[in-house]
């Protein structure tokens, strides 16, 4: 792989506390990506919001505002998880599609580009910019945008089954499975509006366990028991 876009859920950042950051988990992320940097595949990160924030709206917040602080909550992760990077020997950068002061760049497909060609990560924090998408969308946009190879999706459960393996031991995993399938039968990969843009676009995704040992560095190499998702 020349080039991936790597999703982590905002929940795999807060290991076993559900919220806020787990150091480890995030450390554990951050030396297998170098080791990717190193052998010279260029990473894209986009990272979920939900260890702080899920736009909801209610009687007092109404979804917009509520989306825009999931969309903070996400530049709030970038930052940190931009830090740890750092902090194990890997240079970032950060890219919001909204102004954000000294804290981040304005995302352009050109500075992304700049970025990549010094060898340094590029975190997608901010969502889209709008309410009513989630990271999902933001994942297979960026991915599309900086013409990345692939999407490597990290989640908590280790591929795509035919149903939540959670609560039905019988579930199947799928190695292989259609985007229209996964549109069809509402399967839990990204959300429908990802979908059709990976669709749309011809951006294909594997789905694996972040929990595995060694799961990025072999995702990207495509040595992992994970469910490719065909398009
Ligand atoms: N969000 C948004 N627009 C975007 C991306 C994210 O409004 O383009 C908001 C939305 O409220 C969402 C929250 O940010 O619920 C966190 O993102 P998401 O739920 O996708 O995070 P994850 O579940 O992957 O941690």
């Amino acid at each position: 792989m020349k080039r991936v876009l790597l999703k982590l859920s905002g929940e795999a950042l807060a290991g076993e506390k559900h919220t806020g950051f787990d150091e480890a988990t995030v450390t554990e992320v951050a030396k297998q990506v170098k080791v990717l940097v190193e052998e010279g595949v260029e990473v894209g990160v986009v990272i979920g919001g939900g260890n702080f924030w899920r736009g909801r709206s209610s009687e007092t917040i109404d979804r917009t505002k509520a989306d825009q602080i999931g969309m903070l909550a996400t530049v709030m992760n970038c930052i940190y998880v931009s830090e740890i990077f750092r902090s194990v020997g890997m240079k970032t950068e950060i890219f919001t599609p909204f102004a954000c002061g000294a804290m981040t760049k304005l995302f352009s497909k050109d500075e992304a580009n700049a970025c990549f060609a010094e060898k340094k990560v590029a975190f997608f924090a901010g969502g889209t910019g709008h309410p009513y998408f989630s990271t999902d969308t933001t994942t297979v946009l960026r991915a599309i945008e900086i013409e990345a190879e692939t999407i490597l999706l990290a989640k908590a459960v280790d591929g795509v089954y035919d149903s939540d393996p959670k609560t039905n031991p019988n579930a199947k995993k799928y190695d292989s499975v259609h985007i229209q399938e996964v549109i069809d039968q509402k399967l839990a990969v990204v959300d429908l509006t990802a979908s059709i843009l990976c669709m749309e676009n011809k951006m294909p995704m594997l789905v694996f366990g972040l929990n595995e040992e060694n799961s990025i560095i072999r995702a990207a190499k495509g040595e992992i028991d994970g469910t490719k998702v065909l398009v």
